[in-house]
């Protein structure tokens, strides 16, 4: 209408309440949650079509609701940031991803890598690199931390306590990823400043390259700027074999995606990584 909609009267259908109102209560389990260690880690592969190898997989957090059942990421994490819990749950998600690195191992089917996803509030955690020093115990299993664009380019990258974390990581041996590549606000200095191992770039420009030439012309260029500075790439979501085709033919051999597998428990992983081959 003319108006702007400045008479708009905002309508909460029951439906939406509900929804609201579920999120709420979800939110104020969260912290007994952390203590009963209903946050459980998922994994899903990565593979290198080159090599037809498993190259490493992502460390995912599922909550293991007693009543609700396995819950993704998309239904409580926000809730934990707002909280201020998060980085109680990524420090919990790293000592777990560390423990089944070194059972893998002992298993005979140990993974070459692993990543683990970081919220902007442990970045910044002055504890970090020593924590991650102490926990990282299998060191022929590499890690990386997959850091997402906007935080990565923002306010944070100016940061001191994050610059500092930064390349204490990198002293360490810890491998620099960026998530979601390609939907941020990724400028070339930060990209510099920041000097990522791999790119991994995100599922819903990677899902579009099969249909757009343009989206095509996009990630092509990002593969040549990555080869050019020395950085890895890895394309996400890919769902289908058309998908890999097309991203393959761009440069880009390695994928994260349904296409290869789900995100899956560590009882699942083990049983799947010992029908595949392994780098
Ligand atoms: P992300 O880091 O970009 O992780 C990839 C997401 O894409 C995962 O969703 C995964 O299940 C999904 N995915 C993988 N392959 C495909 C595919 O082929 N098609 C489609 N449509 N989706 C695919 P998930 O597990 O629900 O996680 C959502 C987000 O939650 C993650 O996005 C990440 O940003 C965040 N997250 C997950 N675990 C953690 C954690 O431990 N700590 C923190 N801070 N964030 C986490
Ligand atoms: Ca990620
Ligand atoms: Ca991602
Ligand atoms: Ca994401």
């Amino acid at each position: 209408a003319k108006n702007g909609g400045r008479n708009m009267v905002c309508q909460v259908t029951p439906a939406l309440q509900r929804q609201i109102d579920d999120r709420r209560s979800l939110a104020s389990d969260i912290p007994r949650a952390i203590e009963r260690g209903e946050f459980v880690p998922f994994f899903q592969p990565q593979i290198d079509v080159q090599t037809g190898r498993i190259i490493g997989a992502e460390t995912l957090v599922r909550w293991q609701h007693p009543d609700r059942g396995m819950l993704p990421p998309g239904q409580f994490l926000q809730s934990a940031v707002e909280l201020g819990l998060i980085d109680r749950i990524d420090h919990h998600m790293l000592v777990a991803a560390m423990q089944v690195s070194l059972r893998l191992r002992e298993a005979g089917y140990p993974l070459p890598s692993l990543s683990v996803n970081v919220s902007e509030a442990r970045l910044i955690d002055p504890l970090l690199p020593r924590q991650i020093d102490t926990l990282w115990i299998d060191r022929d299993c590499l890690l990386s931390i997959e850091l997402l664009e906007t935080i990565y380019f923002d306010e944070a990258s100016e940061n001191n306590q994050f610059s500092q974390n930064l390349s204490q990581l990198k002293e360490l041996g810890v491998r620099i990823e960026t998530d979601d590549f390609g939907t941020g606000r990724a400028s070339m200095t930060g990209l510099l400043k920041i000097a990522p191992d791999r790119l991994k770039i995100d599922k819903s420009l990677v899902q579009e390259v099969v249909h757009s030439s343009q989206k095509r012309s996009l990630v092509k260029a990002i593969v040549e700027m990555a080869n050019a500075l020395d950085i890895d790439c890895l394309a996400e979501g890919v769902e289908t074999q058309a998908d890999i085709d097309a991203i393959t033919a761009l440069g880009c051999c390695k994928f994260q995606g349904y296409a290869i597998s789900y995100p899956q428990s560590e009882e699942d992983l083990l049983a799947y990584l010992s029908t595949v081959p392994i780098a």
